[in-house]
């Protein structure tokens, strides 16, 4: 969703998700501006510029003379330009006060005064990225763009937003909590709690991760600012006031308390002016308030215990435990550290050669590692937690006890030589790969860092961090050894948290919830009522009044430049098609294939899922599955494996189905690459019953894990599985039914029985399978490569004919309810349009961004309090509507029927030419998104969608008028018409829906 909230989640920052490259320059690249540190520029003193090889860029350290604000300039020769206004907010109470304060800047500001510019900017903008986001002692408000006047109307608009918003006690009432009459209409009706923030939070605190990764970080980090949340707590939520935010506000965004970052190849000298103009009434304040100081480290261990919501789609209640230990750790200003912590983390949990996976895994005592496990580095102390889910509390004396024995065991033996550079391997890899995100990820990775003054600059250094790590285990080796005991054995500062779910969770917070409204209501007075009732009122005339937009800044026609083309070559190996896309890969072989699994009975297409999930965990003929994963890692980034069902572009009543799979490696061991495969694909060994057992119980675990967070994507995959055959098959495989399915198999199937039908799926599907292939890598890489690839098709001997089609037929219009122990809802309707190359499959496109932009989400997130809302259409021709975190249901649903009178009914007023425009810019944003060298014609390869074809359908879009789109709702979304209907809601049990016979799920 557009606003998210920042978790302190899982987050392995700096070294895995971040530094990736993005550009394509070889050669050291030529600073545009040469910038001498202790000389002034534009305002801003400049204190350090540094080249950084590793990563083919310039950093530059300057401050702003007259406010003191840190500025970071990182000059790389990459379009896809950012820019990040950073504050450090350090709240000191649960009630959401920054993030509350996060969504209501964006509300309207001095220069654009205007309800929600950020939303509205979404949609007169190509940016690639636009956001912002609330973590736990920062708020940051990032965007990235290729086109440059985009970039620079976007910087008006931010740096307006945040220095000078208007913070409106309507805004405050909108996007925080307010109480308000049940019907808007009648003064003496029932009050109810609404507000965007309240709802997001009950939301977010429906996934039981969630609840368990804020209380370990509270738990863990008792003192100053950690021990609130951030976010807010929807108990307390209700006590913050208006005023609160303003003051905050005064406090906290203050130039001299901000850090901005910007990324890219766009001048700078345009940055620091426009900066240094913004802020020159703006004078330097002491911005130490908002210091965040180390934790005071325990002398003894803790240990705690919360409850959460029973999941009625996880494991049996008895098992839905979870528990774990968190450590706390280095200081974040210490670079070397972390990233030596770093390393660490994944040398004793990752994989099948580390210590804990051994030790705690492997014996299948739980449902494998939870979501918090991991090293967090986004704070001023850093955090390590290690823990399982779905795990007997019979069994949690047992997992501490293995736990200190791993310690010991890691400190008395050390680590394999071999297992150490396969995960510095990875991180090299890592360092030459290259994506469209890599300023992006600089930037979630730098923020915490710079929030705490910590050295940017140091921590960019990758390559200096790998090699000071290897000289100090060439001098001391047992120097790894001594930080597990320096970090684990000695460290007090521990915690043990288990967490047990409560059957009464969800009504006990109701609770809490009624009883809050009616202290609420106990003290108003009469005047207060009234008040109350007038504000809902004026509220909900204010967001449905039209306002002139024109203010805002918009792109026009001419500023649209068409994206480049990939060229792709087309040709044959051994007789399988192969593509081949010749780019600058940063020496890097990406390899993709796909290969046929229509040969698959319906049963075994539900099993497809599990099995490219563990296909590459059980080793093969010459090497067991821990020598596999060694050799795996030192020579690819790892193997990939997934299902590919995509609806044919020309004829959406006709799907493939295969197997995809791939990696990619150092062109230098791209030989290793295709061998690991083909060994891997010729003899792999289904043989481990114990092994099979343990990935089955820990893959069943994942699939409920982020429903609650997810929901409308899982509403949607359900909602289109009653409407087409392929879709049904998807939902089955990926979706809710999926869930259902593999618990159902579970109980009525021994681990033998489903063992030896993944065994015959394998001998299906590794002999005589069509499969065809993708190279994408630099031009003097290409005859090896293939000759790589023939020896690999020749050994795997498939067979020579092309992938076959199935046939998917439409289903009758239905509805279903997956009754979810939630305090939201998440709804979906579908209805069957047509495929990709018909000619109203781009004006659709355009369509939905009308609806979510100008109906949906005014109607559904504005006035009925959801979090978000919106319409999308699918490669398959679905078109859907759906809710995130919603109050409501039966009323969203009326809402998504109604789409068609809303349309006919606004044509030539708020459907305008302005409008259709800035529909079309928003698919734009899509189709024109820069593209990795990793991707590059991957829709070709995957749907068939040729540059010719992608054209057209640009073209199409750029062109869509207003009775197209009149036409389009007319045959599509009009109720009277004989389309498939398909409706999902995810959420509580609800009467209403069983009046009007929906198909109920309750597991
Ligand atoms: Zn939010």
């Amino acid at each position: 969703m557009l606003r998210r909230f920042i978790f302190p989640n899982k987050k392995f920052l700096i070294y895995r998700s971040g530094l990736k490259y993005t550009t394509l320059a070889q050669q050291k690249i030529n600073s545009q501006e040469t910038f001498t540190p202790g000389k002034e520029y534009h305002g801003f003193l400049c204190k350090r510029v540094e080249y950084i090889p590793d990563f083919n860029m310039y950093a530059m350290i300057f401050e702003h003379e007259k406010t003191g604000l840190q500025y970071v300039h990182i000059e790389r020769n990459d379009s896809n330009n950012l820019f990040s206004i950073n504050f450090r907010t350090t709240p000191f109470d649960s009630t959401g006060l920054p993030h509350i304060l996060e969504h209501s800047v964006l509300c309207g500001s001095k220069r654009f005064p205007v309800r929600d510019p950020f939303f509205k900017m979404l949609n007169r903008s190509l940016a690639t990225f636009m956001n912002a986001m609330t973590g736990p002692d920062y708020t940051l408000y990032p965007f990235s763009s290729t086109n440059e006047k985009d970039y620079r109307n976007l910087q008006q608009i931010y740096m307006d937003a945040v220095f000078n918003p208007n913070l409106k006690y309507l805004d405050f009432l909108q996007e925080g909590w307010r109480l308000e009459n049940k019907n808007l209409d009648d003064k003496n009706s029932e009050f109810i709690f609404k507000g965007v923030v309240y709802n997001e939070m009950k939301g977010a605190f429906a996934e039981n991760s969630q609840v368990f990764g804020q209380h370990l970080f509270n738990k863990l980090l008792p003192e100053h600012t950690y021990q609130f949340v951030s976010g807010g707590d929807p108990k307390d939520i209700p006590s913050l006031k208006h005023q609160d935010l303003v003051d905050f506000h005064k406090k906290y965004y203050h130039p001299s308390n901000s850090r901005i970052i910007s990324y890219g190849n766009f001048e700078l000298k345009k940055n620091l002016t426009y900066v240094n103009e913004y802020l020159k009434d703006y004078d330097k304040i002491d911005s130490t308030y908002s210091k965040v100081p180390n934790q005071t480290r325990w002398s003894e261990p803790k240990k705690a215990k919360i409850t959460c919501r029973y999941d009625n789609m996880g494991a049996p209640i008895q098992k839905q435990n979870q528990i774990a230990v968190g450590y706390l750790m280095n200081d974040i200003c210490d670079i070397y550290e972390t990233f030596v912590l770093h390393v660490l983390t994944e040398l004793m949990i990752k994989g099948p050669n580390s210590y804990f996976y051994k030790s705690l895994i492997e014996p299948n005592i739980s449902g494998g590692y939870n979501s918090m496990t991991g090293y967090d580095n986004t704070i001023k102390d850093t955090m390590l937690t290690i823990g399982l889910q779905d795990v007997d509390k019979n069994d949690f004396d047992k997992v501490l006890q293995i736990f200190d024995a791993t310690i010991d065991e890691a400190i008395e033996k050390g680590f394999e030589r071999k297992h150490l550079n396969s995960v510095l391997h990875n991180l090299e890899l890592q360092m030459r790969h290259q994506t469209t995100k890599f300023g992006l990820g600089l930037l979630f990775n730098l923020t915490p860092l710079l929030n705490h003054n910590g050295d940017v600059i140091e921590a960019m250094k990758l390559s200096k961090q790998i090699n000071m790590l290897k000289e100090n285990i060439k001098h001391n080796p047992k120097y790894l050894q001594e930080k597990v005991q320096q970090y684990f054995k000695h460290n007090r500062h521990k915690l043990i948290l288990s967490m047990e779910p409560d059957e009464e969770f969800e009504a006990k917070f109701a609770e809490i919830e009624r009883k809050n409204l009616a202290e609420k209501v106990k003290n108003l007075t009469e005047i207060d009522r009234q008040k109350v009732f007038d504000d809902g009122k004026l509220l909900a005339s204010v967001q449905k009044a039209k306002e002139d937009v024109n203010i805002l800044p918009c792109l026009k026609i001419d500023d649209i430049k068409t994206p480049e083309k990939s060229e792709l070559v087309f040709s044959e190996i051994e007789k399988m098609p192969l593509q081949l896309c010749k780019t600058d890969t940063n020496g890097i072989v990406y390899f993709s294939g796909i290969l046929d699994a229509s040969c698959l009975n319906d049963n075994q297409r539900k099993l497809l899922p599990l099995f490219a999930e563990i296909v590459a965990q059980f080793g093969t003929k010459k090497h067991n599955f821990r020598d596999f994963d060694n050799l795996v890692a030192s020579k690819t980034a790892g193997l990939g494996f997934g299902v590919h069902l995509a609806e044919s572009i020309e004829n959406n009543q006709l799907y493939e189905l295969g197997l995809q799979f791939g990696s990619y490696a150092l062109k230098e061991n791209s030989k290793d690459m295709f061998e690991i495969f083909t060994d891997l694909l010729t003899t792999v060994e289904f043989n481990d019953i114990q092994r099979f057992e343990m990935l089955v119980e820990n893959y069943l675990s994942n699939l409920s894990v982020g429903i609650a967070q997810s929901g409308h994507l899982y509403a949607i995959q359900n909602a289109s599985g009653l409407v087409t055959e392929s879709a049904q098959l998807r939902e089955s495989m990926i979706g809710i039914e999926h869930l259902n399915y593999m618990k159902k198999l579970l109980q009525t199937k021994s681990s033998e029985e489903i063992l030896q039908e993944i065994k015959t799926i394998s001998s299906k599907l590794l002999q005589k399978r069509p499969v065809r292939c993708a190279l994408n890598l630099s031009e003097n890489d290409e005859e090896n490569s293939k000759k790589h690839t023939e020896i690999f098709l020749n050994a795997l001997k498939l067979d020579k004919t092309d992938i076959h089609w199935n046939k998917s037929s439409l289903l009758s219009s239905k509805s279903r309810h997956n009754i979810m122990h939630i305090p939201v809802n998440y709804c979906a309707k579908t209805i069957n349009t047509v495929p990709y190359t018909h000619d109203d499959f781009p004006i659709l496109r355009v369509l939905a961004r009308i609806l979510s932009a100008k109906y949906l989400l005014p109607v559904i997130r504005e006035q009925n309090g959801a979090y978000g809302a919106g319409s999308k259409l699918g490669f398959d021709g679905l078109f859907s509507f759906f809710s995130y975190r919603d109050p409501n249901s039966i009323k969203t649903l009326s809402t998504f029927d109604n789409s068609f009178n809303w349309i006919m009914a606004n044509v030539n007023k708020i459907i305008d030419e302005q409008t259709l425009f800035e529909a079309k810019l928003g698919v734009l944003q899509q189709l024109d998104a820069p593209v990795s060298a990793k991707d590059k014609g991957m829709e070709t390869f995957k749907f068939r969608v040729t540059h010719e074809i992608f054209s057209k359908h640009r073209t199409r879009v750029l062109n869509a008028s207003i009775d197209n789109i009149k036409y389009v709702s007319e045959k599509y979304l009009s109720n009277d018409n004989k389309n498939v209907v398909g409706k999902s809601v995810i959420g509580p049990a609800n009467e209403e829906l069983v009046k009007e016979n929906w198909i109920i799920n309750q597991e």
